[in-house]
């Protein structure tokens, strides 16, 4: 392959498209640095790629767990020696810093290491009969192609969340990254692939919305797993409930971070630099409301405006840059469509509001750290994602009415509050409806053994991480042994 022509990877080769066709990866802090060229993929690709999953099924669910788990270690040694190189190219690509991609490799990596010992004990359980001639146990199995698509802000992580706990249960995969991210999700499977993840076991179809709606639709895909937005989410449910496929969704938020008069502000300042600002605000979990009670308030908007407007932008791969571009146009579009819908329902923009400009910024999708105090639950800016570096800041004058606002959105994913008042604290970690609550810490996501997802329109009850997903990926069946040899019959049925 010339260094910048990708292909397609599918039964363990590296294809282009049936059609031929390819679309663009570009560096969205200089635009005019094309990352690379992608096949285009349609039906047709996906089918091969189905089929080549469906081939391989068998073998590799035959395969004894803890020889899959030996593979996975492989592979979370090649990511720990590329860790570098995977996260440059990762900021090449999707802009982070270089501090943040390397993180987003250290999850893989964690991600790797812990499926590994999950070879080892995907328990299933005994349970007593009420027959004394009969021994019943329930055991895992594997559910067979699983299709993986996934959006860009993560774009080596959340693709391991899947493909590592998948493969692990001896199911096999058909990978789909997002099209802003496809040369992150190519160096991921080529380290399957020097892993030795035999052919068939992975495979990459790279493409847009309708290779994924190919996945989705595909009669022998038997599990979709979805990480990105609400609307797409709803739609891949709906499509795969008409034909019976499992699902797992993990989808936007508008997570909230919770400061009371008795928290420490300084603490809170730093959390909510990172997670408001942190990945340009381009996180599931980033936190896009601050609901703060009305004592701390005008000290705490202080303290972020002066550190916030500090924050250095730049392409990530500079090594003092802490802040870098959005996506793409589409999103730069968004998020300033944004700032007149906040002035319109009458928030105050008080930090940033603009396209970013200057020496270094003006080729990229840079947009200031943006701060809107005013703002009430009910506009548009306390409700829905904006997915760009911006603070709906609320002020509240109780405990009770902080966690009415922070539970008044579609969404619940990550959520935090600060407060000195172990009451207080466990009464949100019992009151906030999210999959993830962090007492004195910001609103991120969580380790590779814990679990992770979101409720409400964000999740559908399935999680990531931890033991949990692989209740998604294997299904329980329920064994009886009768051990009698047909001799007490008579006396045992009695
Ligand atoms: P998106 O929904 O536009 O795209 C996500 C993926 O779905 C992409 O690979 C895309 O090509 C594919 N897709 C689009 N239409 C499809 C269709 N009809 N059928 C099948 N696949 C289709 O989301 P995005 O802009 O890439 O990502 C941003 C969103 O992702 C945000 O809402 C963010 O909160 C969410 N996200 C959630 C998590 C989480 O774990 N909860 C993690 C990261 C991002």
């Amino acid at each position: 392959m010339a260094d910048h022509i990708f292909k397609n990877y599918i039964n363990g080769e590296w294809r282009d498209a049936a059609s031929g066709e390819t679309f663009e990866s570009r560096n969205p802090a200089i635009n005019s640095d094309l990352v690379g060229t992608f096949p285009a993929s349609g039906e047709a690709d996906v089918a091969e790629a189905v089929a080549a999953a469906k081939a391989a099924f068998r073998e590799w669910s035959l395969m004894p767990a803890p020889k899959r788990g030996e593979i996975l270690k492989r592979v979370g040694d090649i990511m720990t020696e590329r860790k570098s190189e995977i996260a440059h190219a990762m900021t090449r690509e999707m802009g982070k810093p270089f501090f943040e991609t390397k993180g987003d490799v250290q999850e893989a990596i964690d991600t790797a290491y812990y499926a590994m010992t999950m070879g080892r004990q995907l328990f299933g359980h005994t349970v007593p009969s009420e027959m004394s001639n009969k021994f019943n146990m329930t055991v895992r199995r594997p559910i067979g192609v699983c299709g993986l698509i996934t959006a860009w802000n993560f774009p080596v992580a959340v693709p391991t969340w899947k493909m590592f706990p998948a493969i692990l249960s001896g199911n096999t995969v058909v990978f789909k990254p997002s099209e802003d991210a496809p040369h992150s999700g190519a160096l991921l499977v080529q380290v399957m692939h020097d892993a030795g993840v035999p052919k068939g076991v992975v495979n990459l179809v790279q493409g847009a919305g309708v290779t994924g709606q190919a996945i989705v639709d595909h009669p022998d895909v038997a599990a979709i797993s979805f990480t990105g937005s609400s609307e797409t989410g709803a739609k891949i449910a709906a499509d795969a409930a008409a034909r019976h496929a499992r699902v797992s969704l993990e989808m936007g938020g508008k997570n909230p971070a919770i400061v009371m008069e008795d928290g420490d502000v300084d603490l809170a300042m730093e959390g909510l630099i990172w997670g408001a600002y942190g990945t340009t605000g381009q996180r599931c979990t980033a936190t896009s409301r601050l609901i703060v009670h009305e004592d701390v308030h005008d000290d705490l908007v202080e303290r972020i405006i002066a550190k916030a407007s500090t924050l250095k932008l730049g392409y990530g791969n500079d090594s003092d840059t802490e802040m870098g571009p959005l996506i793409n146009q589409k999103a730069l579009d968004k998020v300033t469509g944004y700032m007149d819908v906040a002035r319109e329902d009458g928030a105050t923009i008080a930090m940033g509001g603009e396209r970013a400009s200057g020496e270094g910024l003006d080729d990229g999708y840079f947009f200031q750290p943006t701060l809107l105090t005013g703002v009430t639950r009910d506009m548009r800016v306390a409700r829905e994602e904006i997915f760009g570096p911006v603070l709906s800041v609320i002020k509240i004058k109780s405990f009770d009415e902080a966690i009415e606002v922070a539970n008044d959105v579609a969404f619940g994913l990550s959520s935090a509050i600060y407060t000195r008042d172990v009451a207080r604290a466990f009464r949100a970690l019992r009151d906030i409806d999210a999959g993830i609550t962090y007492v004195n810490g910001p609103t991120i996501g969580a380790e590779a053994h814990m679990s992770f997802g979101g409720v409400k329109a964000t999740g559908n009850g399935h999680r990531e991480g931890g033991w949990e997903v692989y209740d998604f990926y294997t299904e329980t069946k329920t064994c009886y042994i009768d051990f009698s040899g047909g001799l007490q019959r008579a006396q045992i049925d009695n």
